[in-house]
C-alpha cells in the first residue's frame, strides 16, 4: 500500500502544498496543515483461539480538529502503516470541511488480517484496540466509524467496550453502528448513494445520459456493491464489469447486481459470475465504459496506467485511488474525476446525522436522511465544479481549495495561525 515511491502521506502533503500555492497561504499556516496535530500509537495483547497471546499494533490520528471533534473510520488491514493512516486522516479533514460539517478529521487503523481471524478473535481485537485508545477518543473529541474491513458489528463491540469503561451508555462515541444501537437509517449505503448523487450532477454537466451508461466497478465491498445496485435502481445504468481482490469479470450485455451479490455470497468472490468472462484487474480499469467506479484502496490509477483510461467519468468511492501524476494525465485527457473526498463523503455525512440523532435521542426516517444527504452532496459538488471552472483547475484541486479555505478560516479565527 505505501512503498517509498507511492507513500499516501507524501501524496497528501503534495496535494496540500499545491493547494497552499493556489490559496497563497503563509508559511506557518502551510506548516500547520502539513502535519497531524496528534497521533497515538498503541500495542496491545489479544488472546487467540489456539490459547496463544499475540501483540497487535494500532494507530489513531487526529489530523486537525479546528472545526470540531475529529471524525473518521478505523481500518483493519494487514498492510496498514502510520503514513497511510496519516494520509487518510488528512483526507477526512478536507472531506468534512467540504461538506461543511462541524467536525475535524481523524483516522485509525489496526495491523491485522480479518480474513484470517475467527469472529471471537475479531471481537477481542476490536475491544482491546478501543480500550487502548479510549482516553484519546470520545463524543466531543474524536468519533470513529467503519472503514476498510470494519463494519457495524465491530462498531457495536467498540461502543459497548467504551461504554462499560465509562459506566454509562456512550452511543455517540462511534458511528456506523447497527440500527438497534443508535445507528442511523441510511448509513449502510450512504457512501455509494452520496457518490451517485454527485455522479448524477456530473452527468448533467457533461451531458452523459446515465440510463444508457455503462459502468465498471473496481472493488466490491460495501461501497462497490451498493454502487452497483444503486446505479441500476437510481439511473437504470448497465454494470459491465466488476472486480474484487480475487479477480475481475466482464459481460458487455450487462451483469445484474443481484447475480453478482449471489455469487459473492456463495463463493466470497465475484469470479465466475453467471454469464461473465474473466479479465485482468488492469483490463477493467482500461475498459471502454462511460463510468469507472473506484471502490477499493488507494494508489490504483497512477502515471503508469492513467493514459489508457477510457471512461468519461471517474467516481472515486475509495480514499486516495488516484495519484497526482494520474490526476494530471486524466485532466489533460478531459476525464471528469469526482475526487474522493467529495465523492465518498456520503458516509461521513450520514455519520454526522447519526451523531446529531444520538445527541438528541430522536431518530429520523430513511427518507429524511436521503433528502438531507442529497442536498449536502449536491451543494458540495456544485461548489467544487464552480471553483474548478473559475480557476481552471481540476476537480481535486478545486475541492482542496474549497475545503482547506474553511479549515484555515477556523484556525485563524481560533487564533492558531
Ligand atoms: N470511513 C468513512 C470515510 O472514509 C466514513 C468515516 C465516518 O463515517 O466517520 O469517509
Amino acid at each position: 500500500m505505501s512503498d517509498n515511491g507511492n507513500n499516501p502521506f507524501k501524496i497528501a502533503q503534495k496535494q496540500i502544498n499545491d493547494c497552499a500555492d493556489i490559496l497563497k497561504l503563509d508559511q506557518s499556516t502551510r506548516e500547520a496543515l502539513l502535519r497531524p496535530m496528534r497521533e497515538l500509537h498503541v500495542t496491545f495483547p489479544v488472546h487467540m483461539d489456539d490459547g496463544t497471546t499475540r501483540m497487535f499494533q494500532g494507530f489513531r490520528v487526529q489530523y486537525n480538529d479546528a472545526k470540531g471533534p475529529a471524525k473518521g473510520g478505523i481500518r483493519f488491514h494487514p498492510d496498514e502503516t502510520i503514513d497511510t493512516v496519516r494520509a487518510l486522516a488528512a483526507w477526512m479533514t478536507w472531506k468534512v470541511a467540504l461538506l461543511d460539517l462541524p467536525l475535524g478529521g481523524g483516522k485509525g487503523g489496526v495491523i491485522c488480517n480479518p480474513k484470517e481471524l475467527s469472529i471471537h478473535e475479531l471481537e477481542r481485537i476490536s475491544r482491546a484496540y478501543i480500550k487502548a485508545i479510549a482516553p484519546f477518543i470520545g463524543p466531543e473529541k474524536d468519533v470513529p466509524a467503519p472503514d476498510v474491513y470494519t463494519n457495524p458489528q465491530i462498531m457495536a463491540w467498540m461502543m459497548d467496550e467504551y461504554s462499560s469503561m465509562l459506566g454509562k451508555n456512550q452511543f455517540g462515541v462511534m458511528t456506523g453502528k447497527p440500527l438497534s444501537l443508535g445507528g442511523s437509517p441510511g448509513r449502510g449505503d450512504a457512501t455509494a448513494r452520496g457518490g451517485l448523487y454527485t455522479l448524477r450532477e456530473a452527468a448533467r454537466k457533461i451531458g452523459l445520459e446515465l440510463n444508457k451508461a455503462t459502468v465498471a466497478i473496481q472493488g466490491y465491498g460495501n461501497a462497490g456493491s451498493y454502487a452497483a445496485s444503486l446505479a441500476e435502481s437510481m439511473f437504470g445504468a448497465k454494470i459491465v464489469a466488476v472486480c474484487d481482490s480475487k479477480g475481475a469479470v466482464c459481460c458487455r450485455a450487462g451483469l445484474s447486481s443481484q447475480t453478482i451479490a449471489k455469487q459473492k455470497q456463495s463463493t466470497s468472490s465475484v469470479l465466475n459470475c453467471q454469464g461473465s468472462e474473466c479479465i485482468s484487474q488492469d483490463a477493467l480499469l482500461e475498459m471502454d465504459v462511460d463510468v469507472l467506479v473506484l471502490a477499493a484502496l488507494e494508489g490504483i490509477l497512477t502515471g503508469k496506467n492513467a493514459e489508457r483510461v477510457k471512461a468519461k467519468v471517474i467516481v472515486e468511492l475509495a480514499n486516495g485511488p488516484t495519484t497526482p501524476e494520474a490526476d494530471e494525465i486524466l485532466y489533460k485527457k478531459g476525464v471528469h474525476v469526482i475526487p474522493d473526498f467529495l465523492c465518498n463523503a456520503g458516509g461521513v455525512t450520514v455519520s454526522y446525522f447519526e451523531m446529531v440523532q444520538n445527541a438528541s435521542m430522536y431518530y429520523w426516517d430513511e427518507k429524511e436522511v436521503h433528502e438531507r444527504l442529497d442536498k449536502r452532496m449536491t451543494r458540495a459538488y456544485h461548489e467544487v465544479f464552480d471553483m474548478s471552472e473559475k480557476h481552471h483547475i481540476n476537480m481535486r484541486k478545486a475541492a482542496y481549495a474549497v475545503a482547506v479555505s474553511r479549515v484555515v478560516e477556523a484556525m485563524k479565527t481560533r487564533g492558531w495561525v
